[in-house]
């Protein structure tokens, strides 16, 4: 477990503008692409925009400032399924904190409400590179308890109510009393008749079973602002599992599984790729078409560029999700070396390494036609 301030490099007081810069440098310093795919920067950068990943986000830093790692470990979800709920486990988590993880339930008062807050839902939510640069609309289907129509939500079949529990008087606590060599030994457990509740349903609703809510599907239109990167969270407040017995309901929060693109990478703002571009116009100058996100861009070549040069398209990266500005696009050059060179064309480089007396292989003979002429 590694601590997610110092994996940035930044202390616990850092403001959002720190921790941005923080990563901006390091994600430069250890992304793969500038360390020739050395693993362990790899680790290094996976680990980096972990770190970032939370920290970025208000909510879940709050989450890992008070409860470390775990949480927010849920969070990150696993799988494709995109309905898959990681909701129930930080409730689980909550309940270890708070107590049986009902903060209506009380205990200390006669008078315990049966109300109990709705869990929370978490999904995942897949989505195509480009349309997390740009921002989408998805509609979604949501899984999720809902007040049952029948009673009300208040369990009782019609014309009964619930009424106070038989076992415990409504207490919602069971005491047993046992003799011990000490003396009497009372223990207190929750009521198995009324969970706690206090309330016992005698007649319960039929089409809810006396839980006062149903299951329901609908759909859910999740407006995601451009810019967003992988495992970004939307929280939608009260649009969770229905609260039970009158309490209020969950949140519903939609982490985004952004799927990789084939030739942009993001780099906080930026996007980058590399673009090939011949010897000869490497050499000689001369402009290379680059499909981008966009639509169609030429990349010009000044004579002499080298392999590795990089051009800044301005305003061509990930808009911000504020809609205020975009980051740039950063286009990588990769000098190709020509091969399949015909016999007039290798005489012409031929020339040219004579030309600028540069050794190069002698013609007609040297290592590598030897390794050819023994079957390599
Ligand atoms: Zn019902
Ligand atoms: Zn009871």
């Amino acid at each position: 477990m590694s601590d997610y301030y110092q994996l940035l490099e930044v202390d616990r007081g850092a403001g959002p503008e720190d921790i941005k810069r923080a990563y901006r440098r390091l994600a430069r310093q250890y992304h793969p692409d500038v360390n020739g795919n050395d693993p362990a920067s790899a680790e290094r950068f996976k680990e980096i925009n972990k770190a970032y990943s939370v920290l970025s986000d208000p909510d879940k830093r709050q989450r890992y400032d008070t409860y470390g790692e775990a949480g927010v470990e849920g969070m990150a979800g696993q799988g494709a399924d995109p309905f898959s709920t990681f909701g129930a486990s930080f409730d689980d988590l909550l309940g270890q904190f708070f107590g049986g993880g009902d903060p209506f339930g009380g205990g200390r008062s006669r008078t315990r409400s049966r109300a109990r807050r709705g869990e929370t839902i978490g999904m995942r939510l897949r989505l195509p590179f480009t349309e997390a640069v740009f921002g989408t609309s998805k509609d979604v289907r949501v899984r999720a308890a809902a007040i049952c129509a029948r009673c009300a939500g208040s369990g009782a079949k019609s014309g009964t109510e619930p009424t106070v529990c038989s076992r415990c008087n409504g207490s919602g606590q069971q005491r047993t009393v046992r003799q011990s060599l000490l003396g009497q030994l009372v223990t207190a457990t929750t009521c198995p008749v009324c969970s706690g509740t206090g309330q016992e349903i005698r007649s319960p609703c039929p089409d809810c079973h006396g839980q006062g809510l149903m299951m329901e599907d609908s759909t859910l239109t999740i407006d995601i602002p451009p810019g967003l990167e992988d495992g970004s969270q939307i929280r939608y407040q009260g649009r969770g599992h229905a609260g039970q017995y009158g309490g209020p309901p969950g949140d519903l929060i939609v982490e985004l599984a952004v799927d990789a693109h084939p030739v942009f990478d993001r780099r906080g703002d930026d996007l980058v790729c590399s673009v090939e571009v011949p010897m000869t116009v490497a050499a000689l100058g001369g402009s290379v078409p680059l499909e981008t996100l966009d639509g169609k861009e030429t990349v010009e070549v000044e004579p002499g560029t080298q392999s590795g040069e990089v051009k800044r398209f301005r305003k061509r990266g990930v808009p911000h999700p504020d809609g205020r500005g975009r980051g740039d696009l950063l286009v990588q050059v990769a000098v190709v070396t020509p091969t399949h060179l015909g016999e007039q064309q290798r005489a012409l480089i031929r020339q040219l390494a004579q030309l600028r007396g540069e050794e190069v292989e002698p013609q007609g003979g040297g290592l590598f036609a030897r390794l050819k002429g023994s079957g390599r």
